[in-house]
């Protein structure tokens, strides 16, 4: 059997990954967590191959004709909420063609038999990317999926659900991920101090509850630290030491995350970007972190509203984040606050409080994400009682180029007004612009960064 592992086309740069999809903020595109994560599996039982036709920038003509040449019995493709319409006709011409269409994606994570029902060209649905359900899926082995829409002898969708998804917990093991299937060229990381540069995952879920996030609703599970750290090794084997890590809290299983730094500490040629939570990032795991390469962390400030982050359930404070700043800065790492605006709460003084705590802690890189009731969540539920957000409104983007919601005190006009500005409010500082200048330590990053800085103005102008 011959599986094809799809990045499918679009008329802009998506990133399609991990039950999220939204345009590209500036100009990065990292390699998809789950199609990584699927070439181990997949490769363990089938001829596997991958094509990103993100990465490769191919047209839909482009991609269909380099499907026919790979020629698969089965196509695993990502769909995303930020181009449902597209990824529809493209796979419907695929299915046209022959070939068997799986997908996953944050559009099939809450109402996958509807979709299924609405689509006669999807024969099934993924729901988790961290087991071995394809396998099962494609052995016939129906009792052993854990989590899947399929459809019955009819052809009706059937939910098959053994494992509850926010029920995942323990260990997962996975065939090592296959990267060098994946392309060679076309994915960029701000973070990457180096070319070339692989994700990685590490864990799966996230044991945190946050309302809007849907990550928080899929359990939490690890892999064993000899199979992250094989699949590490693999990856030096290949020249690679640039590592952007897609855990999403790098140390909420603390010994674990110090015996991994401490084993990147003793090949001492990594180097690599990780998120975490303020609340985990004490000096204990941080300053393990950087002993192990790590350079760039990645911090979930969300708000500096203490009223929002209790709402929300983050579970921390904003003297918390401005600790963990400090302290990060402390041990010489660079940093990066996530923020998610245009909640409904939000107003123009909460978002002025964010930019001004974005400039006070002297956070490298601000990235704003745009609230979406992303499917599956706790909030899509409250934004839909609200009526904020109707059910038929599937197409979403939460990279900012648009807001998706009005708050109670802005539309959606004012909102992306307020966003654009405070982009453009936190870059173009002279002090911030010097800083930056002078913290390049390569070409390839002062290459970087020009070209995603542009990008990220020409958005917010
Ligand atoms: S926002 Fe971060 S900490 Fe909260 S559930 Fe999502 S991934 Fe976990």
């Amino acid at each position: 059997m011959k599986i094809l592992l799809l990045n499918p086309p679009g008329k802009r740069i998506y990133i399609r990954d991990y039950f999220c999809s939204k345009t590209t903020k500036s100009n990065y595109l990292f390699h998809p967590v789950d199609l990584v994560t699927l070439s181990g599996t997949c490769s363990a039982f089938a001829e596997t191959d991958v094509l990103d036709c993100m990465a490769e920038r191919l047209t839909p003509e482009q991609a269909h004709e380099r499907i026919e040449k790979i020629g698969p019995d089965a196509i695993i493709s990502l769909v995303g909420s930020v181009s449902w319409d597209e990824d529809r006709e493209f796979l419907a011409l695929e299915h046209e063609r022959g070939r068997r269409v799986l997908c996953i994606g944050d559009v099939l994570h809450g109402e996958a038999p509807e979709r299924l029902g609405e689509e006669p060209w999807m024969e099934a649905v993924l729901h988790v990317f961290s087991n071995r359900d394809v396998e099962h899926y494609f052995a016939g082995q129906f009792d052993e999926i854990e989590d899947m829409t399929v459809r019955d002898e009819a052809g009706a969708p059937k939910r098959l659900e053994r494992v509850a998804r926010n029920q995942r917990k323990g260990e997962f093991r996975i065939p090592r991920p296959r990267h060098e299937l994946f392309p060679k060229q076309g994915y960029h990381f701000s973070f990457a101090r180096s070319a070339p540069f692989a994700t990685v995952l590490s864990d799966y879920g996230c044991p945190y509850p946050c309302t809007f996030c849907v990550i928080g609703t899929l359990g939490f599970q690890t892999r064993p630290v000899a199979d992250v750290l094989e699949e590490i090794d693999a990856l030096r084997a290949q020249g690679v030491r640039e590592i952007f890590f897609m855990d999403q809290t790098f140390g909420v299983k603390r010994e674990r995350a110090l015996e991994l730094c401490e084993a990147f500490a003793e090949r001492g040629d990594l180097s690599w970007t990780a998120y975490t939570r303020p609340d985990t990032g004490d000096d204990e795991i941080l300053g393990a972190m950087v002993r192990g390469g790590c350079h760039t962390v990645i911090l979930g400030v969300e708000s500096a509203d203490d009223e929002l982050l209790a709402e929300y359930k983050k579970g921390y404070r904003s003297s918390i984040i401005t600790d963990t700043f400090r302290r990060a800065k402390k041990h010489g790492l660079r940093t990066v606050g996530t923020f998610i605006i245009g909640l409904p709460q939000e107003t123009a003084d909460s978002l002025r409080k964010t930019l001004e705590l974005a400039v006070l802690l002297e956070m490298d890189f601000m990235s704003l994400n745009m609230a979406v009731p992303r499917f599956g969540t706790p909030f899509r539920k409250q934004a839909l009682d609200l009526g904020l957000a109707s059910r038929e409104d599937l197409v979403m983007d939460q990279g900012g180029a648009e807001a998706f919601l009005p708050t109670s005190t802005l539309d959606r006009a004012d909102m992306l007004a307020l966003k654009k500005k405070m982009v453009r409010r936190f870059y173009l500082r002279p002090s911030y612009l010097w800083r930056r200048l002078t913290s390049i330590r390569s070409l390839y990053e002062l290459r970087a960064q020009v070209r995603e800085g542009l990008a990220l103005l020409a958005r917010n102008v």
